[in-house]
């Protein structure tokens, strides 16, 4: 066997997903005298690591992986043996909302932070820093240090970081290049402060020292929750000003870039469209709002509850406006879904709003035509089909048809409905698809994306959230 490398250190992720994946291949790119393993559960995950298929898609992602892997990056089902070599071990996993909630709030279910944290405290026969990757409730540090400490071998230390992690996804790979800042909080005790720098000292390969902002464990966790909540609000009030601006007559695009020249407001996230999707936004509001409830902060969790009550409100209003405009019913009509991710650039479809629309349109025994470039048949089939029921996924056949391309998808429908916002629907040759569909022939804009003069000028019947009904 060749001797090992002589590492400045090795590092180990549990947790191949959208984060725990794309993050350290980032760091093994740019930390090429550090070993970096990514582990999972999940051997068909790891095996599309190290395949030429990668189980997520994000640009750029290939190119880095290509680069570093089985050189400083490797992808093992091997929990264990990473876990003992590495002093460094990030905790990646999934942290989805509980099924069922107590009050309005929904508690992040940590079922998966404990078992990484057992199975940390187990193995490990050397001390180790322990990273909190994944969004966590503010606090959970705590919790798993009461794990790690009860179940490891005796003169083992842990210390336990926050470091969040704010890429998002469809940017994930430029977001990690260069970030807006790095959060690393820790215990504010000499050996917690070490841990931190030691965990800036990696990322200081690559991201600039001001950028590397250090503080203390409880405020770097509900850091996170706090900028994922301002975020989400950001989309709920523009589509709530959306609602105004069907109904007055004003356009929200206009409405937008007026309140966003304002250097106080700033022109980003102030798109309005059919809801914000993801698995993180939705998520982490409910778990705000559970902290907040259990904290007895009652108004305070009523407050961030109505940021998913209004993302509720508007795919509904979105759903009507399309019946309505479809002479009140969608029995029987073709309506082909342009797009089933939650966003451009990415094939994640977790809380997409057209899964949503597409259960409603099946239940209403509508034909519904999808077409998404980058979502694969196997997940739309999944996202629609109610779990535990066997026949779910043939049932689910019968009422969609999956296109491998929009011409195709939207031959023969009687309207197209704009969910995701690839740019790829920009530049669609209306003129032939207006030709093979049903008169009139709508299009449902969800994504303020097509310029729906222009389409009139074809002859489409056009609806856009934001703007109100042509007379
Ligand atoms: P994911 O579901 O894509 O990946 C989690 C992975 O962890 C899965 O592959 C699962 O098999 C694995 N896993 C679970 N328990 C394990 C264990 N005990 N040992 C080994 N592997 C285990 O989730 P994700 O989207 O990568 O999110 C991970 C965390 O990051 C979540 O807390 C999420 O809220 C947070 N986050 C996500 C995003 C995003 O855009 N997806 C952004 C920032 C933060």
């Amino acid at each position: 066997m060749a001797p090992e490398k002589n590492w400045k250190g090795k590092i180990c992720c549990i947790g191949a997903g959208y984060v725990g994946g794309p993050t350290c291949s980032v760091i093994a790119i740019k930390c090429p005298d550090y070993k970096v393993s990514i582990v999972d559960v999940n051997p068909h995950r790891i095996a599309a690591w190290n395949s030429d298929d990668l189980p997520i898609y994000e640009p750029g992602l290939d190119d880095v992986v290509k680069a570093c892997r089985n050189r400083n990056l490797f992808f093992t089902t091997d929990v264990d043996g990473a876990i003992v070599e590495s002093d460094i071990i990030f905790v990646s996993v999934n942290t989805p909302t509980k099924k069922h909630g107590l009050g309005s709030g929904m508690a992040a279910d940590l079922t998966y932070i404990e078992s990484a944290c057992r199975r940390i405290a187990q193995v490990a026969t050397s001390s180790k820093i322990v990273v909190e990757k994944s969004t966590v409730p503010c606090r959970t540090a705590e919790s798993m240090r009461a794990i790690l400490e009860a179940n490891s071998r005796n003169g083992i230390r842990f210390d336990i970081l926050s470091n969040p992690e704010f890429l998002a996804e469809g940017t994930a790979i430029t977001d990690l290049f260069g970030p807006d800042r790095v959060l690393i909080g820790s215990l504010q005790t000499p050996e917690g402060l070490a841990a931190q720098k030691a965990l800036a000292d990696v990322y200081a390969h690559w991201v600039p020292r001001d950028r590397i902002i250090t503080m203390n464990l409880w405020s770097s966790e509900l850091s996170k929750l706090a900028a994922n909540a301002l975020l989400a609000q950001r989309i709920s009030s523009i589509n709530s000003l959306s609602a105004l601006c069907e109904a007055t007559g004003a356009d929200v695009d206009e409405v937008a870039f007026a309140v966003g020249k304002d250097s106080r407001i700033g022109p980003k996230f102030l798109k309005a469209s059919v809801a914000f999707g993801g698995s993180c936004f939705q998520k982490d509001i409910l778990n705000l709002v559970y902290l907040c409830e259990s904290l007895h902060l009652k108004e305070v969790a009523e407050y961030w509850r109505q940021v998913v009550v209004i993302n509720e409100y508007q795919k509904q209003r979105f759903v009507r406006r399309i019946v309505h405009a479809l002479f009140d019913t969608v029995t029987s009509k073709k309506i082909c879904l342009l797009g089933f991710a939650f966003k451009k650039n990415t094939g994640d479809t977790r809380e997409s709003a057209a899964i949503g629309l597409a259960k409603y349109f099946m239940d209403e025994d509508a034909n519904v035509h999808i077409y998404d470039p980058k979502v694969t048949d196997e997940q739309i089939l999944m996202d629609l089909s109610e779990p535990g029921i066997s026949s779910g996924i043939e049932e689910v056949k019968k009422k969609i048809t999956i296109f491998k391309d929009a011409y195709s998808a939207a031959e023969d429908a009687d309207a197209l409905v704009i969910c995701t916002e690839w740019d790829e629907f920009k530049a669609l040759d209306y003129q032939t698809i207006y030709q093979a569909m049903k008169k009139p022939a709508f299009i449902f804009d969800g994504r303020l994306l097509l310029d729906a003069s222009e389409l009139r000028k074809i002859g489409f019947k056009v609806e856009t959230i934001g703007k109100p009904s042509p007379a």
